[in-house]
C-alpha cells in the first residue's frame, strides 16, 4: 500500500484514497470491536488500540474465559488469526477485546504477566512504611511532650 496515496481516517476508521475522500475505499480498517468474530475485525481492532489509545493496552479474551496481555496478541497473531478463522476451541480463539483501562484486577493466563495490578496486594506486599525512620531516631530523647518517663 502507497501511504502517499492512501490514508486511514482516525476519526471512522475507513481507508480512503487521498484524491477522493467522499467514499472510503475499505471500511472499517480501523475500527473498535468490542465483540470479535472475524479476522478482519481482530485486526481492525488492534489497529484502533495501537493507535487511538495512547497509555493504554489492549486485553483480549478467548472464548474459553482465557485473558490475553497485548504482547501474547501480538505474538500468537497467527495461532488467534487461525483458531477465528477455523473457530477453533484450542485456547486462541478470541472472542472479545477490551482496554486495561476498563478492567479488573487481571492477569495474562499465557505469560502470567500482570495486565491490571490488584490495588489490595499493594498494600499488603509492603505498601508505604516509615516505621523505621521512627523507630531509628533517638528514643531516648524526649519529644515536646516529654513526660514519658513519669
Ligand atoms: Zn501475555
Amino acid at each position: 500500500m502507497n501511504p502517499e496515496r492512501f490514508s486511514l481516517s482516525e476519526s471512522d476508521g475507513h481507508l480512503y484514497r487521498n484524491d477522493n475522500w467522499s467514499a472510503p475505499l475499505r471500511k472499517n480498517v480501523m475500527k473498535w470491536h468490542p465483540q470479535i468474530r472475524t479476522v478482519a475485525e481482530l485486526k481492525a481492532t488492534i489497529r484502533a488500540a495501537d493507535r487511538a489509545f495512547g497509555g493504554t493496552d489492549l486485553v483480549m479474551f478467548t472464548d474459553d474465559g482465557g485473558t490475553l496481555c497485548s504482547e501474547c496478541v501480538k505474538k500468537e497473531l497467527s495461532r488467534i488469526m487461525d483458531a477465528i478463522r477455523d473457530k477453533s476451541s484450542n485456547g486462541w480463539r478470541v472472542t472479545s477485546a477490551s482496554m486495561d483501562n476498563d478492567l479488573d484486577p487481571c492477569s495474562c493466563d499465557n505469560c502470567d504477566a500482570v495486565i491490571v495490578p490488584d490495588p489490595d496486594d499493594a498494600e499488603t506486599d509492603g505498601g508505604y512504611d516509615g516505621s523505621d525512620d521512627f523507630i531509628d531516631s533517638d528514643p531516648w530523647r524526649g519529644g515536646p511532650e516529654g513526660d514519658m518517663y513519669g
